[in-house]
């Protein structure tokens, strides 16, 4: 199967523009496309990719994460004129707020294409049971399949805090998220950052305004 095969059934879904590919549209995929979920990340984080904005490095980078509920979060990476890298809406990070705006509790493996940077690892070093989350990385110097603890050995998470929360909802409920207005950063000011140092509001800001970008 090749990534117009993918294409032609994304967009005979209405999924062209999609960033979540829900658990019953992604086993239909798979289906279509006679492949299994890590062959379908792979391809759906090839697809996604396309859809990079990095305006600063012109270095696009895709990412596809799979929820525990079965639904599929795709991410790119998104670069602000007028802003520095540290501004950058990073693939994973993308796939992370994605998921927790469709109050994911959970990501079991993300398919990105190329190896995540050190403040994605940290980012997912938050994530429920991060330990056992898979990295499938098909980059173009680098093909491997590793877990997060292989990736960002001797961690400092929450638990190191004595927290269990992370940056995923416990349990399935509404998201706040949604309600952060938009362009307005309340990381700047009395924002809140997690527990063992990255700032999710920051980011949940620059993922609104990356859908206000696309609109
Ligand atoms: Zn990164």
């Amino acid at each position: 199967m090749t990534l117009q095969d993918l294409a032609s059934a994304l967009a005979d879904m209405g999924l062209a523009k999609s960033f979540v590919i829900t658990k019953l549209q992604r086993l239909e995929l798979e289906a279509r496309l006679h492949t299994d979920t890590l062959g379908l990340l792979r391809m759906l984080m090839q697809i996604a990719k396309t859809k990079a904005s990095p305006r600063i490095s012109s270095f696009p980078v895709g990412a596809a994460g799979l929820g525990i509920s079965g639904n599929v979060y795709l991410g790119i990476n998104i670069e602000f004129h007028s802003t520095s890298l540290n501004q950058t809406l990073h693939a994973e990070q993308f796939v992370v707020c994605n998921a927790r705006m469709a109050s994911e509790t959970r990501i079991t493996d993300i398919s990105v294409s190329a190896a995540p940077c050190g403040f994605c690892r940290q980012m997912c070093c938050e994530l429920p049971e991060s330990k056992e989350l898979k990295f499938h990385i098909h980059g173009p110097l680098l093909s491997t399949s590793q877990t997060l603890n292989t990736l960002l050995p001797y961690s400092f998470g929450p638990e190191d805090l004595g927290t269990k929360q992370t940056i995923l909802p416990a349990t399935s409920v509404p998201s706040c998220l949604l309600q952060i207005p938009q362009g307005k950063c309340r990381a700047s000011g009395a924002g809140k950052r997690h527990a063992a140092g990255v700032c999710v509001e920051h980011v949940h800001c620059l993922l609104s305004e990356m859908f206000s970008f696309w609109k």
